[in-house]
């Protein structure tokens, strides 16, 4: 593992971060130290559940979801958590270039050596891909000299057909637990997929497993 000064995370929901990307940033933090900055779009205040029993309601998951990011980050050891003020599942209709501008002044700020965020057009929700393309145009505004790097997760099913095998794979190995810890602080949202997936590795289902596991990322040259 390559060593990273400074990680910023880009991702339009509270939870994407942890799925994308818990293992990753807990390993280079182990190895290396790395300073982490979790910058999230939105507050996910349009979340399909609302717990269960309920946690929330329409009117207060939106703090709720903030609350459980901030746990999760917690776990995760995260050092600086950012909340951008966009709302949730309107980001597709958003002007590309304005949230990139934007999204410049914020990479430029934290000043990170790495960024990840979504691989767009292969990463399943509206929100995820104009998420990772308003970050590849807001890459390309910084100077060449001072760009960071970029590495991107793809999450279709057909994403290593349309762009090859992610160039990135790393086992997190014992830190699978801890990862299933953040996920589980995002109680509102994910404690039946928590559950579930608990369940099932534990009977030692292998896909589940390695979903888990195995965190993939495409370098991406802005
Ligand atoms: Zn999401």
């Amino acid at each position: 593992m390559n060593k990273e000064r400074h990680i910023l995370l880009l991702f339009p929901h509270p939870d994407d971060e942890t799925f994308s990307a818990a293992g990753t940033i807990m390993m280079h933090k182990r190895e290396h130290g790395t300073k982490v900055t979790v910058a999230s779009l939105t507050s996910g205040e349009m979340g399909r559940n609302l717990g269960n029993p309920h946690v929330a309601n329409r009117e207060t998951l939106p703090l709720i979801r903030k609350k459980e990011l901030e746990n999760a980050c917690d776990i995760m050891g995260v050092d600086e958590l950012l909340h951008l003020g966009y709302r949730d599942k309107t980001l597709e209709f958003e002007d590309v270039q304005t949230v990139a501008t934007h999204l410049q002044e914020v990479i430029q700020d934290v000043d990170p050596s790495l960024v990840i965020t979504f691989y767009p057009g292969l990463s399943i929700h509206p929100d995820h891909d104009a998420t990772g393309a308003a970050v590849i145009e807001a890459m390309r505004k910084i100077p060449e000299s001072k760009r960071p790097k970029l590495h991107t997760k793809a999450i279709t099913a057909n994403a290593a057909d349309e762009i090859g095998e992610a160039d990135i794979v790393y086992d997190i190995g014992d830190l699978m637990d801890r990862k299933l810890q953040a996920i589980d602080a995002h109680e509102s949202q994910m404690q039946e997929v928590s559950a579930i997936t608990k369940q099932k590795i534990d009977e030692g289902d292998e896909d589940t497993e390695a979903w888990i596991r195995y965190e993939e990322f495409w370098t991406y040259e802005c």
